[in-house]
């Protein structure tokens, strides 16, 4: 089967389009390197558009009609779009999900320590990693610190340019001749992210009755009283997320593609977001985007995909349409359909042996439709419904979107999963839409503008023909 280039199709003007998106795009993944950071983002954008806060909706008790622009948020990790169809609600939704979590390393609860002169924080990397990659690269912190009084300290520290950057080295070539003869998975050690933060000790004076040991710790704790108000008690409810620092970047000669840290999954969940956001006009059926958290440890806690703050929200949702029944919300989750949005495997020339070329997502071949994901015998898979893949080609040549079929590698090499299975539960159809990644979860993973644009292309088309 021939799958053309999306490039191929561009005039100008769409090629605008497609570049001040991937711009918009950019800002959103450079700002938004946490959940956190992702959901506010989101919420500001979705006010913006005029989006009201069903919170505020229901707490008012107005009733909500057809046209209506609504999101909720789950503590603040996850951000929920909706606008309101003319259609009963009880038919159904057009739903666009994905994750807003991406792998990295959090500090640990007692992260603090000093050992020869140098200072630093304990770290637990979070999903899937390749822990050689995280080591001597710029890195930054991100996240919350929540004091005994429930106030609020929000760090990121290492993105501007005047910012200081922190660092998890790596041992010299020169004294690696065992290091190097080990598995990777074992190069570095998950013990061994530990992240330095400070060198300079504090000074005392000789009649000073001050306790002198750890004096490099000290001096960090001190300055993090007088800077951030923060004794080292308060790590313990901290959520502090170590990323890479700095900015996406357009990449090659021709600026055709991007990386960045965080594509899976903001490079889908961006384009759901805006879809819904951009939406003209009153929808007959009512329209979802549901950005969440946790998709990488297994959708699993209160603000994961398995929990259930999405059925939750739709329950409130129905509620301030007046159309609430438990069988109402029921019908409603069942006659929904959704496009799971999560990152494919990009076919890697370097790595081609690990593919099965005719089934893997090409880079700039457009948007990638996953039949099933899972592993083995397609074990924890979605596996979509034949009669509604069918109704998707259709909505898709129909629209003129560039997309092509993909499975996660070769069968028995590998897998993966994503939040599909977790909605299709409801017993709601739901197929996997993404966009090829080359070196997904490395700290900079690459994608194509061109698979960017066609995805949004996708999520548009399917909230107006779905
Ligand atoms: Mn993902
Ligand atoms: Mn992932």
């Amino acid at each position: 089967m021939y799958r053309k280039v999306a490039w191929e199709g561009y005039r100008e003007e769409e090629t605008a389009r497609l570049e001040a998106f991937a711009a918009d795009y950019r800002r959103f993944l450079d700002e938004g390197k946490t959940e956190r950071e992702c959901t506010a983002y989101a919420e500001a954008l979705a006010k913006e558009k005029g989006f009201k806060n069903l919170e505020d909706v229901v707490k008012s008790g107005e009733k909500l009609k057809s046209g209506d622009r609504v999101y909720a948020t789950w503590m603040g990790k996850d951000i929920m779009t909706f606008v309101v169809g003319s259609r009963p609600l009880e038919e159904g939704m057009s739903i666009l999900g994905a994750h807003i979590d991406s792998p990295r390393m959090d500090v640990k609860q007692n992260p603090l320590y000093e050992e020869e002169g140098i200072a630093y924080l304990d770290t637990h990397y979070y999903g899937g990693i390749k822990k050689y990659q995280w080591v001597a690269i710029p890195l930054a912190l991100h996240g919350v610190v929540v004091k005994k009084d429930g106030s609020k300290v929000t760090w990121t520290i290492g993105e501007k340019d005047s910012d200081p950057v922190f660092y998890v080295s790596d041992l010299l070539i020169h004294l690696s001749q065992e290091q190097l003869t080990k598995q990777a998975k074992d190069v570095i050690e998950g013990e061994a992210l530990n992240l330095i933060v400070g060198s300079r000790p504090l000074v005392f004076g000789e009649d000073d009755k001050a306790d002198k040991k750890d004096p490099v710790k000290q001096a960090v704790l001190q300055l993090l009283r007088e800077q951030y108000g923060i004794e080292e008690e308060d790590f313990i409810s901290a959520e502090l997320e170590v990323v890479p620092a700095g900015k996406s970047r357009e990449t090659g000669f021709d600026r055709s593609m991007i990386i960045g840290y965080g594509h899976d999954d903001r490079v889908c969940a961006y384009p759901s977001l805006m879809a819904v956001l951009n939406y003209e006009g009153t929808p007959e059926k009512t329209l979802c985007a549901i950005l969440t958290d946790k998709e990488e440890i297994g959708s699993v806690g209160a603000t994961g995909m398995n929990s259930h703050f999405f059925e939750n929200v739709v329950a409130e949702l129905l509620d301030a349409c007046g159309q609430y029944s438990d069988l109402t919300l029921r019908r409603m989750l069942r006659n929904s359909r959704m496009l799971s949005s999560d990152v494919a495997a990009g076919f890697d020339p370097n790595f081609a042996s690990v593919f099965e070329k005719k089934n893997a997502a090409l880079v700039g071949h457009g948007v990638c439709f996953s039949k099933f994901t899972g592993s083995r015998g397609k074990s924890g898979s979605n596996d979509a419904n034949a009669e509604y893949v069918a109704e998707i080609r259709r909505i898709m040549d129909d629209n003129e979107v560039d997309f092509q079929t993909a499975e996660l590698g070769k069968v028995d090499v590998g897998g993966g999963g994503t939040i599909a299975y977790m909605c299709s539960k409801y017993g709601m159809n739901v197929i996997d839409a993404g966009i090829a990644v080359l070196s997904m979860h490395a700290p900079f993973e690459l994608i194509s503008k061109a698979d960017l644009w066609e995805a949004y292309k996708c999520y548009a088309v399917f909230l107006k023909d779905a």
